[in-house]
């Protein structure tokens, strides 16, 4: 964890020189705790207390890149254990197992089934990060091709799985351009695939068969001079993975271990789809930094990258929609009014089911801090005055034939005042979304 601006003060001069360009030891301290200014604008800091400086700066779990351009994934550089605490920065990384031991026509369905799973979900794009090529066959020839057709056919980042440098010398040769992820150096090829890495500047995942020789092999990595580490302990079963995860992070949150401070990579084992969909949601959640799994059924990938989303979306910031008026279809004079909070799950809900009611209709969100309808109301967030409000803003008045509007279900109490507040007669809605569409043909009636 980073030094408060005291704690960096007392290892300070406390000459208050102002060669810093700051008038006290002080205020130089505040700036460093804020990450706004280097230690080393300060020419009088001693040796010890560079050290101490510098480690206490860095991230307790390195960040790490797999992958170039705009669809890199980064992983760790995590601070808390609980999101609530603060939040989780970088999402885990979702990829999918392709065997090299596949016949080109199944590799090819596959690699097209995976570069299809786009999806958009309240208003943000969610999809995968990684295709996995397993170099099963043993065989360089059929890693080097199935390694190519990954990199071609998906817009992925890149694992490469083999436990021979050689093998995956051939298929990084072949895509170093993607800076595909190494996996792994154990501790048989540790050297071989350690330097590999290294002459690529390629991040490479290191497996141990216990938390003990994980140490050892990270250690020794970081002495190598490699920064860009994954961990796998290797964990037989989930529940000992799980155990595992967890301690790998509180370790090196909590005591400051630095060999545990890297990321971590996680394979489902189940051979079930649905028991590997709810194995891959329990590895997103605590605390796997990548997760590879072998289904690519949109129906098994979508719940995993709801779960992730989920997990990694800021709490204090709930996902929200501009404020506005929005038109869903051909709006007419006729067309009803329908107002609603801007939580983006609750927008997009509403959104969705006005769209299935193929009733064109104005939807107004009002800004309710990203609160949900309840939630907002019993916050005084998503007030009569507020609607009111909106519908003066927007000018609704001038957009209908008639002055009505139509509130969710849940919050009829506020209909009375909302009718004196606006001056608008107010319709009760339906309490779920679901209802709408039925709601708004019976109400065309
Ligand atoms: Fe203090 Fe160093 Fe700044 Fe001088 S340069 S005021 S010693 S922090």
């Amino acid at each position: 964890m980073g030094l408060s601006g005291l704690e960096i003060y007392k290892l300070l001069p406390k000459t208050n020189c102002k060669e810093c360009g700051f008038p006290t030891c002080l205020a130089f301290a505040m700036q460093i705790a804020a990450k706004k200014i280097a230690l080393d604008k300060c020419p009088y800091v001693s040796a010890e207390a560079k050290v101490k400086l510098e480690s206490a700066s860095r991230p307790p779990i390195n960040l790490v890149t797999v992958g170039t351009g705009e669809a890199k994934l980064q992983i760790g550089n995590e601070t808390v254990m609980f999101r609530h605490e603060e939040t989780f920065y970088h999402p885990t990384g979702i990829g999918f197992l392709v065997e090299d031991t596949l016949s080109e026509s199944d590799l090819d369905k596959k690699l097209d089934a995976i570069e299809k799973l786009k999806f958009e979900r309240v208003g943000q794009k969610i999809n995968p990060d990684l295709v996995a090529v397993a170099g099963s066959s043993k065989k360089k020839d059929n890693f080097v091709k199935a390694a190519k057709k990954a990199s071609e056919k998906t817009s992925l980042n890149l694992v490469l799985i083999s436990e021979d440098a050689a093998l995956l010398r051939a298929a990084l040769e072949a895509t170093k351009d993607k800076k595909p992820l190494l996996y792994a150096a154990n501790k048989d090829n540790f050297d071989a695939v350690v330097s590999l890495a290294r002459e690529f500047s390629v991040p490479v995942a290191i497996r141990a068969s216990s938390l003990d020789e994980l140490s050892e092999l990270a250690q020794k990595a970081a002495s190598s001079g490699i920064s860009e580490a994954v961990l796998d302990p290797g964990s037989p079963s989930l529940r000992k993975r799980i155990e595992d995860l967890t301690y790998i992070r509180r370790m090196a949150l909590k005591k400051s271990f630095r060999p545990f401070g890297y990321p971590t990579i996680s394979f489902t084992q189940s051979a079930d789809p649905f028991e590997e969909a709810g194995e891959a949601a329990s590895l997103i959640a605590k605390y796997s930094g990548i997760v590879i799994v072998k289904s690519v059924e949109s129906f098994l990938v979508m719940p995993l990258l709801t779960v992730r989303q989920n997990i990694y979306t800021d709490p204090q910031k709930p996902l929200q929609v501009e404020p506005n008026v929005y038109e869903i279809g051909s709006v007419t004079k006729d067309s009803p009014i329908l107002v609603t909070t801007n939580f983006s799950l609750t927008y997009y809900t509403v959104e969705s089911e006005v769209e299935a009611s193929k009733v064109p209709s104005y939807i107004i969100s009002i800004d309710s801090e990203g609160m949900s309808v309840l939630t907002a109301w019993a916050a005084d967030k998503f007030t009569p005055e507020k609607i009111a409000a909106a519908l003066k803003q927007y000018s609704m008045g001038d957009r209908v034939n008639k002055k009505e509007l139509v509130i969710p279900g849940y919050v009829a109490v506020m209909s009375g005042k909302l009718e004196d507040e606006s001056g608008w007669k107010v319709n009760v809605g339906p309490r779920e979304a679901s209802a709408i569409p039925s709601y708004l043909k019976n109400a065309r009636r």
